[in-house]
């Protein structure tokens, strides 16, 4: 089977791949390198000893998109391509809606164009908001999301379903991710985010292996715990591993699937801090900061959908996570 998979030099579509090709898929992968860089590749090549197609270029550019699709028999889309630092996106809400909702509409014209009918969406667990109680199911209430990465996000599964309403001969699948952190365990392939990181994770490695002083914890006065905010780390290899679920198990029905890829356990700020000192020997000097805007007390998935109709539940552990983080940080402190 040969799948598109656009933004798949990125953190998550670049793990995919391995995974795919793992189970013998083909990754056709189309990025504009906005994000990621072209290393990323000769690494999916040493880990796989395949070297996947890769067309540079911008899911918005329509003739592009038509190009590859003429190039090769494709079944399904992974659709990764989109711009993700949510504060980014409140300062260039234009870039944001542009990049993330017409990319896709783009994408969906040269599908439809190339008689391609299957889609699985990354969407995000911020589409649910604030949650009135966890853990959060598949029909928990979505949209009332706090900035505009978070709306680019609902827009987009909006604009899926009204079209599946309309298109039902097609496969759309929205999974919405937790919070994916860790690396592949080669410590060769992981997150590379540019500038400093607006996520905890990378922060936290970024601060260990000294290339920054401080982390700032931000808030220790929410109703946790321990009072950090709590959230539900996925490792980026359990989510890759959910793709291929995705394409073998609903991707080749009809249908509007949508399933939360999380594990369904919460782990609070500095419960993530604890780990990491374990797994890298490391200090992790961190202050107590105010709240950060936006942000949610603490929210963790409910997974058993995913486990039912999936066939696939998350089996890496927090250790691993910090574990396989701080491998990939450590023997690469600078990123590609
Ligand atoms: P990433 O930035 O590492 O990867 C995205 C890739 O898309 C990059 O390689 C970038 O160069 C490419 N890209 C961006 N705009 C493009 C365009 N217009 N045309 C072609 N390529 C383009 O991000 P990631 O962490 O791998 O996230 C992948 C997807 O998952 C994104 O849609 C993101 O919003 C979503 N998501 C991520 C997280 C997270 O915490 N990482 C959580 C929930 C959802
Ligand atoms: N966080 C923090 N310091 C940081 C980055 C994040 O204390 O430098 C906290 C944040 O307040 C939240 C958790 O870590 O409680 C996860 O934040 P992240 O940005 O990684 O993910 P998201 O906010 O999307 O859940």
């Amino acid at each position: 089977m040969k799948v598109l998979v656009t933004g798949g030099m990125g953190y998550i579509g670049s793990h995919t791949c391995i995974q795919m090709l793992a189970a013998g898929i083909e990754p056709i992968i189309v990025d504009n390198l906005c994000n990621s860089k072209l290393a990323v590749l000769d690494r999916i090549e040493a880990l796989t000893k395949v070297r996947p197609a890769f067309y540079q270029g911008d899911i918005r550019d329509e003739a592009f998109l038509n190009q590859v699709f003429s190039e090769h028999e494709i079944q399904s889309v992974i659709h990764f391509a989109g711009l993700k630092a949510v504060g980014e996106s409140v300062a260039k809400p234009l870039e944001y809606y542009d990049n993330n909702v017409n990319g896709s509409l783009v994408l969906m014209r040269a599908m439809r164009n190339a008689g391609v009918k299957s889609i699985v969406f990354s969407s995000s667990a911020t589409v649910y908001g604030d949650p009135s109680s966890v853990p959060i199911t598949e029909d928990s209430p979505v949209g009332e999301t706090t900035n505009p990465y978070g709306r680019s996000k609902f827009m987009v599964e909006s604009c899926l379903s009204d079209f599946y309403a309309a298109e039902q001969d097609w496969s759309i699948t929205l999974l919405r991710y937790f919070n994916p952190v860790g690396a592949h365990p080669s410590g060769t392939l992981g997150e590379d985010p540019q500038g400093p990181p607006n996520n905890l994770m990378p922060f936290i490695a970024q601060v260990a292996v000294g290339r920054r002083d401080t982390l700032s914890v931000f808030g220790d006065d929410y109703p946790t715990p321990d009072g950090t905010g709590v959230r539900d780390y996925i490792h980026v290899m359990d989510l890759a591993d959910g793709h291929v679920a995705a394409l073998h198990k609903v991707a080749q029905q009809s249908g509007l699937h949508t399933f939360n890829l999380g594990t369904g356990n919460g782990t609070s700020v500095i419960q993530m801090i604890d780990a990491f000192v374990q797994a890298s020997g490391q200090q992790i000097p961190y202050q107590i900061c105010p709240r950060r805007p936006g942000d949610i007390a603490e929210c963790w998935a409910s997974t058993d959908k995913a486990e039912q109709q999936l066939g696939w539940k998350a089996t890496r552990d927090v250790k691993q996570m910090a574990a396989d983080t701080w491998h990939w940080q450590s023997n690469n402190p600078q990123g590609y």
